[in-house]
């Protein structure tokens, strides 16, 4: 038997709570882990308050990310005592995630933890970590350099705003950040970034299809009208990549800043991204991103904390990256 957070399902009503579950009911796969620590992403939110239908069968257990040992394998690339992660590839979603003791997983969906970094340190990145860094690295392959001026950051007390602000500014860019929170400025600072700019003043007015050229590059976070604004105050030839929809998932735009401007709008997807980037970015993730920032922007909590923390996520209450210590 081990405990894992269930959420069950009645009459379209979602329930979570903690349960013990025997070995028998874990699904099929070649690698069986102790999980040490899942994390709480913006999907977790969704997935715990059943929405999105990113669900499909019940009882689920969810936790979209998992660090942990190897128990079993039956595959030649893990053995027993190997530390391993795993974000992406719909578990948590599809099949039975991190908020458990144990997981039974693909190795193909396992990536080894880089040398030096704890179960607790990759579950701290997590799944919106490893997102920033590929937003990063998008930026990166379609020209962004140190010296190309300030680089916006969406949703920048969040997870993937809160790493990405981290990197950027250990890489000598120079991260600026957008919040709706503008009490958090202090810590944003401390992270590294070089001016925080408030979510309503860069909303104000109405949006032109160009305005004026400010950003060398953007991570955004939040897509929605944020998103159309950013992409409508690109500098030339620059590039915004589109990681997520903390302020929805609608995008009004119009094609003239791609037209006039060359801008490029960079799709960042960590759920199917191929094995080799996962370790280009796991590597670079371990090279750039100083593990004094990354515990000042990190929480943990018990496992039974879970439901309260989904639904805080989604309200935007949560700041930085929230590790789960399911054995807690
Ligand atoms: P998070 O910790 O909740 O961060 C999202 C941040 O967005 C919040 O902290 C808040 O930052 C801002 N925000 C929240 N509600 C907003 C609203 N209504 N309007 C504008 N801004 C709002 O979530 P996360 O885990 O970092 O994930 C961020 C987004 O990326 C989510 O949409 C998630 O689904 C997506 N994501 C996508 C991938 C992928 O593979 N593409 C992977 C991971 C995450 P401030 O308070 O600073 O404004």
């Amino acid at each position: 038997m081990f405990r894992a957070l269930r959420l069950d399902e009645t009459d379209g009503r979602i329930t979570a709570s903690i349960a013990e579950v025997d070995d028998n009911a874990l699904p099929e796969g070649d690698v069986t882990v102790a999980v040490d620590y899942s994390t709480l992403n913006y999907k977790d939110g969704m997935i715990v308050n059943g929405l999105g239908k990113l669900v499909r069968t019940y009882p689920h257990i969810p936790g979209i990310d998992l660090a942990g040992t190897v128990e079993e394998s039956s595959n030649p690339r893990f053995k027993p005592g190997d530390k391993v992660l795993l974000t992406g590839w719909h578990v948590g979603e599809r099949h039975w995630g991190g908020y458990a003791e144990r997981a039974r997983v693909k190795a193909e969906w396992l990536t080894p933890i880089p040398e030096g970094m704890s179960t607790f340190d990759a579950m701290a990145v997590g799944t919106a970590g490893f997102t920033a860094m590929l937003a990063i690295l998008a930026l990166e392959e379609h020209g962004l350099r140190t010296d190309s001026g300030d680089v916006l950051v969406t949703g920048a007390s969040g997870g993937v705003g809160s790493v990405a602000i981290a990197i950027l500014a250990n890489c000598g860019y120079r991260p600026v950040a957008l919040t709706g929170r503008t009490s958090e400025a202090d810590y944003l600072t401390g992270l590294g970034a070089v001016e925080i700019v408030a979510r309503e003043s860069f909303l104000e007015g109405d949006p032109r299809p160009l305005e004026a050229e400010r950003w060398a590059g953007s991570v955004d976070a939040v897509g929605g009208a944020v998103l159309s604004r950013v992409l409508s105050q690109l500098r030339y030839g620059c590039s915004v990549a589109a990681v997520g929809l903390a302020g929805g998932p609608k995008l009004e735009t119009t094609v003239m800043p791609f037209l006039l401007r060359g801008v490029n709008l960079l799709g960042i997807d960590s759920v199917q991204c191929p094995a080799e980037r996962r370790e280009k970015a796991w590597a670079r993730i371990a090279r750039d991103l100083p593990m004094d920032k990354l515990r000042a922007m990190t929480h943990t909590a018990p496992l039974g904390d879970v439901p309260r923390l989904a639904n805080a996520i989604l309200k935007g209450e949560v700041r930085g990256r929230m590790v789960i210590d399911v054995r807690a």
